[in-house]
């Protein structure tokens, strides 16, 4: 089974991040999209609120499974049997960055692989730290996000 997880913070998870998962989903087998815990980050939303939203953004699809860590991605992604790393890539910066920390990890598990899909266009200026500060700031946040995140 090909099996890809896609990792991140999802704070909260945007319109960018389902454009990437729903067409990754088409290419594997089974994504899982986990989050990840980082002790030294905090958050705008809590772990539950965050699995809550993508679980219910992709209710409707059978191979999209959500979860959560903590510790090295991969690490986790070969506890769970997966192949595959999948991320996204928005820019130039996001290359750049996306291209040390997929070496690193290829150096310290060379089973994995990090497969990147290019941003659609018109979502790849949407980024959850705009989306947190439009929140923060009373903006309307909605046309950012997925259709279940909505702030109470
Ligand atoms: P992290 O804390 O790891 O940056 P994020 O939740 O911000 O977690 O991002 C997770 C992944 O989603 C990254 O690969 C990032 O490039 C990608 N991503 C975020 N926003 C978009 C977007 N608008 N279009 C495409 N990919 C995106």
């Amino acid at each position: 089974m090909r099996i890809a997880v896609f990792p991140g913070s999802f704070d909260p998870i945007t319109l960018g991040h389902k454009d990437i998962i729903t067409r990754a989903a088409t290419l594997f087998d089974k994504i899982i999209v986990a989050v990840g815990k980082n002790a030294n980050k905090t958050y705008m939303f809590p772990l539950e609120q965050r699995l809550e939203w993508i679980s219910e953004t992709f209710e409707n699809y059978p191979n999209i499974e959500v979860d959560y860590y903590t510790g090295l991605t991969v690490k986790y992604a070969i506890e769970k049997g997966a192949g595959f790393i999948l991320r996204g890539l928005r820019n130039p910066a996001d290359f750049e960055f996306e291209k040390a920390v997929a070496q690193t990890n290829r150096k310290l598990e060379n089973k994995l692989d990090t497969v990147f899909l290019l941003t659609a266009s018109g979502l790849s200026s949407i980024s959850s730290s705009i989306v947190r500060d439009v929140i923060r700031n009373g903006g309307d946040y909605t046309q950012f996000v997925p259709e279940p995140v909505r702030i109470k």
